[in-house]
Parts: C-alpha cells; structure tokens; sequence
C-alpha cells in the first residue's frame, strides 16, 4: 500500500495516571485526525493499543467518511510519530 501517515501535530487528550492508559489526538498532513489509545508498561514504555479515525474527513485510504480500520494498519507508525510530538511539546 503507498499511503505513508504523516503526523503534524499531536496533543494529548486524556491521561489516567491510575491506570496508565492516556488518549493522544493525531492531525495527520491529509487533514485526516486520529485519536490513538495508549497504555505504559511497567517498565515506562509507553505502547499504542487502538486507533479510531475522526470522521471530520474521508479516510486517505480508502475514501470512505464511515467507519474503516485502514488506520489500524498504520497505527505503529502513527503512534510513534505522536509520540514524538507530544515529547517534544513537553
Ligand atoms: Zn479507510
């Protein structure tokens, strides 16, 4: 598949320190928005879980503007790319 994810920016829209689980919302270049779910490990790590696509636009993959999981195929790349973000913003 040629579609490559570019994140440009990324926020962090919810954290649970209890649980260790925290929600970043990703604004890819196509305009398209993810909300990636995220779980941190015992040892630090922090780990991408899920990602659901906003409908604020068709998805770049495969143009539908409902549900797909074409997202979830990219998520490790998607994920790493937020988080560095996010880091960065910190
Ligand atoms: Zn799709």
């Amino acid at each position: 598949m040629a579609y490559t994810p570019q994140v440009v920016d990324a926020k962090i829209v919810s954290d649970n320190p209890k649980n260790g689980l925290f929600e970043v919302l990703a604004v890819l270049k196509d305009r398209c928005q993810c909300r990636i779910g995220f779980e941190r490990t015992p040892s630090g790590e922090e780990h991408a879980t899920h990602v659901n696509r906003l409908f604020t636009e068709p998805c770049p993959v495969c143009r539908k503007d409902f549900l797909c999981n074409c997202m979830t195929k990219f998520l490790p790349t998607i994920a790493e790319q937020a988080l560095q973000i996010v880091k960065t913003k910190a």
